[in-house]
């Protein structure tokens, strides 16, 4: 998707704090961080969100494996962590490439799950 933020950010277009990389899937800080660790975890393919994702394919378990790594490598993984995926217009999703918030660093409020 030529016009796309997230694309740019996996392609090296567009500049961004790289936290984790590797064949299918890059993580990034947040521009606009909701908690002292904040990572947004993108396939490098372009899908709008978890509506084209299709049953054989491997992307969810890839982006779940470096969730994993990422909290390890950032040293995050015994405190905890909530991950979050906004899906369409009631969830406020804003940028129409999948992402998967990861928030950490802070204890988290009860609220909305
Ligand atoms: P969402 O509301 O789930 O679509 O989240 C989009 C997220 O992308 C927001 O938390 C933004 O702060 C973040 N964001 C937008 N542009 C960039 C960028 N260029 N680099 C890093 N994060 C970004
Ligand atoms: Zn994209």
């Amino acid at each position: 998707m030529s016009d796309c933020i997230f694309c740019k950010i996996a392609n090296g277009e567009i500049p961004s704090t790289k936290v984790y990389e590797n064949e299918d899937v890059v993580a990034f800080k947040d521009l606009n961080p909701q908690a002292p660790i904040h990572i947004l975890v993108i396939p490098k393919k372009h899908y709008n969100n978890v509506l084209d994702v299709e049953e054989n394919d491997s992307i969810i378990s890839k982006i779940y494996y470096a969730i994993n790594k990422i909290a390890k490598q950032e040293g995050f993984d015994k405190e905890g962590f909530r991950v979050i995926n906004n899906c369409g217009e009631n969830a406020g999703q804003t940028v129409m490439h999948m992402h998967f918030h990861i928030i950490a660093g802070k204890k988290l409020g009860e609220g909305i799950v």
